[in-house]
């Protein structure tokens, strides 16, 4: 079980990124194990090629990635300064009043960050939170103040243009560095942009960024083929019934691997070198049965994300979204980097 990854890819997306906010520095988020790639490489990688800022969810996190950045790289934590949490070299992000006057006090004189809510009511200061402790907060000089947009992927939505007013409202006049846009932000135009930019699943080759390089390649490799004659069943459940003679592969992934069984009889298919193999009966923790028939020669490896079926393709036979096809993948596969 293979996962190509190819790490030029990411950061020929990360550059093209960093294009469309010219007036803003790019940061990665390489949070949840770079969506699941692997942050010790993909943040080094990103780091040569000009990254400074880093975002990642928890201290945990931060702090496993810290031994793979040099110092002049910031890792900002995104959950803020949670209770007991080991901050040493990361930079919180404060979420609420509490998380402030702890870190304050823990902490004093060293780098932070805030987060304001601007109507998605996730994490962040609200407007009177903020108002309250303003005065305080800039003095300490924070790196940035930032918010996060909810619905940045769909541009008609006007949530985004009051997310946007809320938010100047909040920081104009605060000669602080500031950041809203995630991916999909970025795209909104410059509007959006401000002096720092937050990308994470562009990054990573998937939508909203439509115009990403592909990054994933997924190649899972065939166990055994069998003919299976008309009336037979395959799988559990017996969800699947040979209507004619068929030939099904047996692949050696499933979805402990991240596989989701909701692909099981949704039309997702293996390709063999382009020629599309479609899944039958249900995806099992460790296995996929494949109808490989109309192959001629059955390769020794199908391909499960692949030109032909990419991030997203995938994920809307799953009926869900690349984000969680990618951070789903396990750590049975072997990684290997391009
Ligand atoms: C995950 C996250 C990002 C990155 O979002 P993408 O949509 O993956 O680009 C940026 N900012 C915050 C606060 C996030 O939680």
């Amino acid at each position: 079980m293979t996962l190509h990854i190819d790490l030029q890819a990411i950061v020929a997306n990360w550059k093209a990124l960093a294009a469309k906010a010219p007036g803003a520095r790019t940061a990665a988020v390489v949070k949840a194990d770079a969506y699941g790639l692997g942050a010790a490489r993909v943040a080094p990688a990103l780091y040569a090629a000009g990254a400074r800022d880093f975002f990642v969810a928890l201290a945990s996190e931060g702090r496993a990635l810290r031994p793979h950045l040099p110092d002049d790289a910031c890792i900002n934590v995104l959950s803020g300064h949670m209770e007991g949490a080991d901050l040493t070299g990361l930079v919180p992000v404060l979420n609420s009043p509490e998380q402030f006057f702890r870190d304050r006090a823990m902490r004093p004189g060293r780098p932070f960050a805030i987060q304001l809510d601007t109507g998605m009511n996730r994490l962040g200061m609200e407007a009177g939170e903020w108002a309250a402790i303003r005065a305080e907060a800039l003095s300490a000089k924070p790196d940035f103040i930032m918010s996060h947009l909810a619905c940045a992927d769909e541009p008609d939505q006007p949530a985004n243009a009051m997310q946007l007013a809320a938010f100047r409202a909040m920081t104009d006049g605060c000669d602080v560095p500031r950041s809203l846009s995630a991916t999909g932000g970025i795209l909104l135009g410059p509007d959006y942009h401000f002096d720092l930019v937050r990308p994470g699943i562009g990054l990573y080759g998937a939508l909203p960024f439509a115009d990403a390089q592909p990054v994933v390649r997924l190649s899972l490799p065939v166990i055994q083929t069998r003919i299976v004659q008309p009336g037979e069943f395959v799988g559990y459940s017996a969800t699947w019934t040979a209507g004619g003679p068929r030939r099904i592969a047996t692949v050696a992934a499933g979805y402990a691997d991240g596989i989701l069984r909701s692909i099981s009889s949704s039309g997702a298919s293996l390709y063999a070198a382009g020629t599309a193999c479609p899944i039958v009966g249900r995806v099992s923790m460790d296995l996929i049965t494949v109808d490989v028939t109309g192959l001629a020669d059955v390769p020794g490896e199908l391909d499960l994300i692949c030109p032909e079926q990419p991030v997203d393709r995938l994920a809307d036979h799953a009926g869900t979204i690349g984000y969680e096809i990618l951070t789903s993948l396990g750590h049975r596969y072997d990684r290997t980097w391009r």
